[in-house]
């Protein structure tokens, strides 16, 4: 029921201390632990139900313990991806990213369509840790050679069903199935959709390892 039940180590407990957030969402006191254990996660849960932080928050407490590491020296090699079918909701994620990122090492970056890639590549240049990105900008920055993912261990496709309404799965399979990304069962993947049809259940049965199935 508490934010202390799980320690997500002093940056980001600090953070949350700094933050409005007093109690845990539903989601956020499922998926915390649940991301902590280094499972796979497939949740249903709804905008406004708190998922942003639910996978946020562990995944920058992992990277913490952790540490950067040597991937601190290649900007071009995010530790973490998050998948997001908008601009509006990239740039969400983003500002919890650092927020929660605040007074650590860990630099968060967006990048997004319809913008200007340069400045978006100048920005990935100074360091990127963990990277919000739409599907099809990442595509064209990969293509361009700007990001590389061999070092991303966790994944998460947000608002899956979404993603999958606008047509993006192509993308979605071309950045995730790529040789270079480190495999299923190696990386830890999360899959937030507010529905679960037969198409997201095919994307979970080909994206996530033995996953835990979290519905709120
Ligand atoms: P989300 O579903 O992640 O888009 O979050 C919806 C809104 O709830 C955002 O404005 C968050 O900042 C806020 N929020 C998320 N978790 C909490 C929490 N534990 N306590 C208070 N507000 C929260």
């Amino acid at each position: 029921e508490n934010f202390q039940d799980v320690d997500m180590g002093e940056i980001v407990m600090g953070n949350i201390g700094l933050s409005r957030y007093t109690r845990p969402t539903p989601v956020q006191k499922y998926a915390i632990p649940i991301v902590k254990s280094k499972r796979d996660l497939m949740a249903c849960a709804q905008t406004g139900s708190g998922k942003t932080a639910a996978f946020l928050l562990p995944i920058l407490s992992q990277i913490y313990c952790e540490g950067p590491g040597e991937n601190c020296f290649s900007p071009q090699y995010p530790i973490s991806l998050v998948l997001a079918p908008t601009r509006e909701l990239a740039l969400q994620i983003y500002d919890e990213a650092r927020k929660f990122s605040y007074r650590s090492r860990v630099r968060p970056c967006v990048v997004y369509g319809g913008a200007d890639i340069g400045q978006q590549i100048r920005d990935l240049e100074r360091g990127c840790h963990l990277l919000v990105a739409t599907p099809g900008r990442l595509v064209d920055m990969i293509e361009r050679g700007k990001i590389g993912l061999d070092y991303c261990n966790y994944l998460v496709l947000d608002e899956a069903d979404r993603m999958l309404d606008m047509g993006f799965e192509p993308q979605i399979r071309r950045i995730v199935e790529q040789d270079t990304m480190p495999h299923k069962g190696i990386r830890q993947t999360m899959m937030f959709s507010a529905t679960f049809p037969k198409e997201i259940q095919i994307l979970a049965r080909d994206f996530l390892e033995e996953y835990i199935f979290l519905a709120v």
